[in-house]
Parts: C-alpha cells; sequence; structure tokens
C-alpha cells in the first residue's frame, strides 16, 4: 500500500478544499505527502486549512521532483513556505501563487532578510511559469528581485549554457491586480525575460487590473516604433 502511494506523479486534493475537513485528515494528508517523493504535479487551490508554511515544509523536504504545484487562494501560505519550495524542489516549472495575499516577496527570519522570489530564481532554473494574480502585498522589490537575479545568473553561466539558458526563464507571469506594484520595476522584469510579453496575440505577461502599469512594454513595442522610423516618410 505504502509503496503504491509513493508511486503517485499527479494529485488534485479536493478533500482538503472542504471548510469541513477535520484536523485528522490535514494530518493525514501531510502524511501523505511525506511518501510521496515521486510526486510532480500537485494542486491545492483552494485548501486554506491545509496549505500552510508547515505544509510547504513537508513538500520542500520530501517532494523534490515536483514540477507543478497550484496554491490559489491558500491565504495562509507566506515566504517562508515559498522559501521551502525554493530550496525543496530545484525542479519547479509552473508555480501558482494567485490570491496569497501574505506572500510580499521577502521575509525575515531572525535577524536577516531573505527575498523569497529571488530565492525561487536562483534555485529554480526550469521556473517558467509564475502566477502571482491578486498578490496584493507583492512589492516592487519582488520585480526587481527577479529582473536581478536573471542578469546575475545570465553572467555567471558558462558561455556554452548561456544560449540553453536565454530560452529557459520566466515565459508566463501574472501580476494582474498586483496593485502595489509600479511600472519602472515591471519594466525591469519584462526587459530582463525576452519571452515575457505585453503585446497583443502573445500577452504572456499579464497586467490586467493594474491600470497604472499601462506604459509597461515588451520588446516587440520597441522594434515596431523602429520599423516604422525606418520606413522613407512619405513625400508631401
Ligand atoms: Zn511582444
Amino acid at each position: 500500500m505504502l509503496s503504491r502511494l509513493s508511486q503517485i506523479t499527479a494529485m488534485t486534493c479536493r478533500i482538503w478544499t472542504s471548510a469541513r475537513a477535520s484536523s485528522l485528515v490535514i494530518v493525514l494528508c501531510l502524511l501523505w505527502l511525506m511518501v510521496c517523493r515521486k510526486l510532480k504535479y500537485l494542486n491545492l487551490c483552494g485548501c486554506v486549512k491545509a496549505a500552510s508554511d508547515k505544509a510547504l515544509k513537508t513538500i520542500g523536504y520530501n517532494c523534490r521532483q515536483l514540477q507543478s504545484l497550484n496554491l490559489g487562494w491558500c491565504e495562509n501560505v507566506g515566504d517562508v513556505g515559498v522559501m521551502s519550495l525554493a530550496y525543496g524542489c530545484p525542479d519547479l516549472r509552473a508555480l501558482d501563487l494567485c490570491g496569497c495575499v501574505l506572500i510580499t516577496g521577502y521575509c525575515i527570519i531572525g535577524d536577516s532578510i531573505y527575498d523569497s522570489v529571488i530565492a525561487l530564481a536562483n534555485n529554480c532554473l526550469h521556473l517558467r511559469s509564475l502566477g502571482l494574480y491578486y498578490c496584493q502585498n507583492i512589492t516592487d522589490r519582488a520585480m526587481y528581485s527577479l529582473a536581478h537575479s536573471r542578469v546575475k545568473n545570465k553572467h555567471e553561466m558558462w558561455e556554452s549554457m548561456k544560449n540553453r539558458y536565454m530560452e529557459e526563464g520566466l515565459v508566463n507571469l501574472n501580476i494582474s491586480q498586483c496593485t502595489a506594484l509600479t511600472p519602472p520595476a515591471v519594466q525591469a522584469v519584462c526587459d530582463s525575460f525576452p519571452s515575457l510579453h505585453t503585446c497583443s496575440g502573445r500577452h504572456s505577461l499579464i497586467i490586467s487590473g493594474c491600470l497604472n502599469l499601462t506604459s509597461v512594454h515588451c520588446a516587440c513595442a520597441d522594434l515596431a516604433h523602429r520599423a516604422a522610423s525606418a520606413l522613407p516618410h512619405p513625400a508631401h
């Protein structure tokens, strides 16, 4: 039985979503996570009660092969939990933290400040999709951390690895309704990740609901502008 459980690679935990999930059920689910060492996909969306920083610590410690994790609307998840994921799940490719309102992008442990978003960027080099929809406490600091980590990692990369690395990095970032962010910080992220686009059709940097971010634009806007200025002016 135990060995069968440990072979599970994908799971959506509906039972945790129930508001009536008892403490016993939650403990059993945490114990189950401890044997799921091959888990690749985990959907805990709406599991407010169970998905805590403690649960993420368990996941980070045991599920090192995890590639996709949905923590949507898990209001008890904070930056300490994100740090656990960053250090424990190096293969993470998609992380949805939408509605995790406790997340700011950094946390204070003892006398030190730790950047959870920079930990994600530095340790999860395959991270392609990050959902921060309605993380209304996420700050510019997190955006600058993300942008600078990208530049720093690029410089430290071997020449032969650089091309591969250029193809990676974020291809989807949802910061809709992150109303605390300002245009320069988001523009820095957009400039650092060439696969992020605000242009219609590609639309992979999602900023809807942030009226102050309408000036943020992807590289396509510059290219279009340059192409337009290169055209011969019509004769008057
Ligand atoms: Zn574009």
